[in-house]
């Protein structure tokens, strides 16, 4: 562990990604007084407004697509900005660009790079750069910083004293392993650090309850955090955790070893049940009656059938 406070940038695609899978392990550094930090890349409307989409599907006029955009990008950053609050993370820097724009580009590398040297980060945190295969937002933003990282460390064309970032976690690096056929197979993809966040998955919960464009809010942000967060935990034998691969080999003078791990060598295995048997039960009940859509789930085996 770094001996005194240290600067750390999570760098998003879009809104929801500054918090949603690295933002209890976030709320840890805030409240052990480290400065923590959000890039956010895209506006994130045109991709993550669900509300929006609902209301083109359901219109019979033609809509006026950039003036919903605007209010999309707007309504998303107020979103991010009160979800981040509940973690504790105040300083958020917005790029604003249109997240329908799926290329990496010079100049978004640029742009990266002298936030990199304006913030002087010693930990970015980002999207992996083969996720989905590398055709994603996400892919493109975790290649960028990469790239960027080169970039600011030279005599680039860019303002700011050079800077090298020395840590890069890729954050939930295993979550699209299986999500399409490009990734499976790939050796690129391995948790190397888990982050015990159990004590702060309501604070994570509260967060995504703030997301109502994309209806997070209710239902959703608690089974995405037992399902996710709750699978990453149960793996490591606590309750909730996230997960983390580094980009370069960590440097230390012992090997590192938490004293969480050297408890469970001879802990007694029914409070180790106990701990990964935690749930967000009580936090998932809902008022009877009061889903937040308003919509029963139907299921219709029909569908299934040609
Ligand atoms: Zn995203």
């Amino acid at each position: 562990m770094a001996s005194g406070p240290i600067r750390i940038l999570v760098v998003a695609a879009h809104p929801a990604d500054a918090f949603d899978q690295a933002g209890g392990t976030l709320a840890h550094h805030v409240a052990e007084g480290d400065q923590v930090s959000a890039l956010i890349v895209t506006g994130g409307a045109r991709s993550h407004d669900w509300q929006m989409v609902d209301r083109h599907l359901k219109a019979d006029e033609p809509v006026d697509l950039e003036k919903d955009s605007d209010e999309g990008h707007e309504k998303k950053t107020d979103e991010t900005r009160r979800a981040c609050a509940e973690l504790g993370i105040t300083d958020l820097h917005f790029f604003g660009l249109e997240d329908d724009e799926e290329m990496l580009t010079q100049e978004i590398v640029f742009r990266i790079a002298e936030k990199f040297r304006e913030l002087r980060p010693h930990i970015v945190i980002t999207h992996h750069p083969y996720e989905e295969g590398g055709f994603k937002m996400h892919a493109s933003v975790g290649r960028g910083v990469l790239y960027a990282r080169r970039a600011c460390t030279g005599s680039s064309r860019l303002s700011g004293k050079p800077w090298l970032v020395p840590v890069v976690y890729f954050m939930n690096p295993m979550a699209y392993v299986n999500h399409n056929s490009l990734n499976q197979g790939v050796g690129f993809f391995r948790s190397d650090v888990y982050v015990d966040i159990t004590d702060v998955v309501e604070k994570k919960v509260r967060a995504m309850d703030c997301i109502e464009s994309q209806y997070y809010a209710g239902l959703y942000a608690r089974k995405a955090t037992e399902i996710g967060d709750g699978a990453h935990g149960n793996m490591v034998m606590t309750s909730y955790a996230e997960q983390f691969q580094r980009y370069t080999a960590q440097i230390c003078y012992k090997l590192p070893m938490s004293d969480f791990e050297v408890r469970t060598a001879d802990e007694p295995r029914e409070q180790t049940m106990i701990r990964r048997g935690y749930m967000l039960d009580h936090m998932a009940s809902m008022p009877e009656g009061q889903r937040p859509n308003g919509l029963p789930y139907e299921f219709d085996r029909d569908l299934y059938d040609p």
